[in-house]
């Protein structure tokens, strides 16, 4: 309730609207995972009995379809094999054989690291006049994404990755049609907290700068949000988008040049907030204690089909040219450390000469 306190709730709900490229959209602010946040998009939108066609490219997709039928969603799925996403003429012929309220997706599968084609598979969605959610937890803020030209209806995301704050909030933005497909359901939101009828008054008192209550909003969280919405839009939303490509490019290079594979079976559908390689031959998840030994911190497989043989590196947020160079450099020494035989400094080299342009 203090006035302090309202004023920044109120610049975060504009800020998000300026990041999120949704200048027309209701942003919603929660206390909770990222999981909350799809599970508020589902919520909202979802009624016992409708359909939805999910693309699903890993492990979050997985979620999303739990969470649909959760809801009591009749899900068809178009399952890519892992590494691959779906060519547009699938999607297209899914949209056609059905009517489909809502087409699900994750933009960046942080289990492959494979890119949804967002903007192409938003249009067929809008074309086939059924709404589109975009689990953005591993893109919104890094990777490129224009809610409202592409026409995305949900945009939604958690703090603790690309927007830089610790973990702990949900964020989504909401399109107008989002907004009128919750407005005229037939049948009463079923979970009490995601319900956006409890929530839509709350963020439209606080973006008027008026205090109002329905849950305890998680202030601290809030507070930092506010800050690292202020810093993404002085860098900008273009020069965002490109340093995060510039440094997965950096990445990526160095990964290739050290011979080392990627899950994801074309550069042109690689996420630029993760890349995901595989082991070589001869080398296991040793790997990661070794890098870590050295300084850098990877996750390890997550995919239930690949799970042994890759690891990840994330480089979103505020990823820069010295972290890229150290992080390759502690990936060189790991590899070094689990017999993997190389010419140590190839992949700093090729990191460099993308990182000097
Ligand atoms: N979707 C994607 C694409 C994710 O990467 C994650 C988290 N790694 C989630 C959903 C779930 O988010 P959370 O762990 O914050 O609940």
């Amino acid at each position: 309730m203090a006035p302090d306190f309202v004023e920044e709730f109120g610049q975060v709900l504009e800020r998000m609207r300026e990041v999120w490229l949704a200048p027309n959209g209701q942003p919603f602010v929660i206390a909770g995972s990222g999981t909350l946040a799809m599970d508020l998009a589902v919520a909202n939108l979802v009624e016992p009995g409708d359909k939805a066609l999910l693309i699903n490219t890993g492990y979050f997709s997985d979620r999303m379809g739990a969470i649909l039928e959760r809801y009591g969603c009749q899900v068809d799925q178009i399952t890519a094999s892992v590494g691959e996403r779906p060519t547009s003429e699938e999607v297209r012929d899914a949209l056609s054989k059905q009517s489909y309220k809502l087409l699900a997706f994750t933009h960046v599968d942080t289990s492959t690291g494979v890119l949804g084609d967002a903007k192409g598979w938003t249009q067929l969605a809008r074309e086939a006049g059924t709404l589109s959610i975009l689990d953005g937890v591993c893109s919104i803020a890094g990777e490129e994404l224009r809610q409202e030209d592409w026409g995305v209806d949900v945009a939604l995301t958690a703090s603790q990755k690309a927007v830089g704050v610790p973990p702990g909030l949900a964020l989504l933005v909401a399109s107008s049609r989002a907004m009128d497909a919750f407005r005229t359901r037939r049948h009463p939101v079923s979970n009490y907290y995601a319900d956006w009828t409890n929530w839509l008054p709350i963020m439209e008192a606080y973006e008027a700068r008026k205090p109002a209550y329905f849950g305890t909003p998680a202030v601290n969280l809030i507070l930092a949000l506010n800050v690292s919405l202020a810093q993404i839009l002085a860098e900008g939303m273009e020069q965002r988008f490109r340093r995060h490509r510039e440094m997965s490019q950096a990445i990526k290079e160095a990964v290739t040049e050290l011979e080392l594979s990627q899950v994801p079976t074309k550069n042109e559908f690689a996420a630029s907030t993760m890349t995901a390689p595989l082991y070589p031959e001869g080398v296991d998840a040793s790997l990661i204690g070794h890098a870590k030994e050295a300084g850098a911190i990877f996750a390890g497989g997550l995919h239930p089909q690949i799970k042994n043989k890759y690891f990840r590196i994330g480089h979103m947020g505020i990823t820069d040219s010295g972290e890229v160079l150290a992080t390759i450099s502690a990936l060189e020494k790991g590899l070094k450390k689990a017999g993997y035989n190389f010419e140590p400094g190839r992949g700093v080299a090729a990191a460099q000469r993308i990182l000097s342009g």
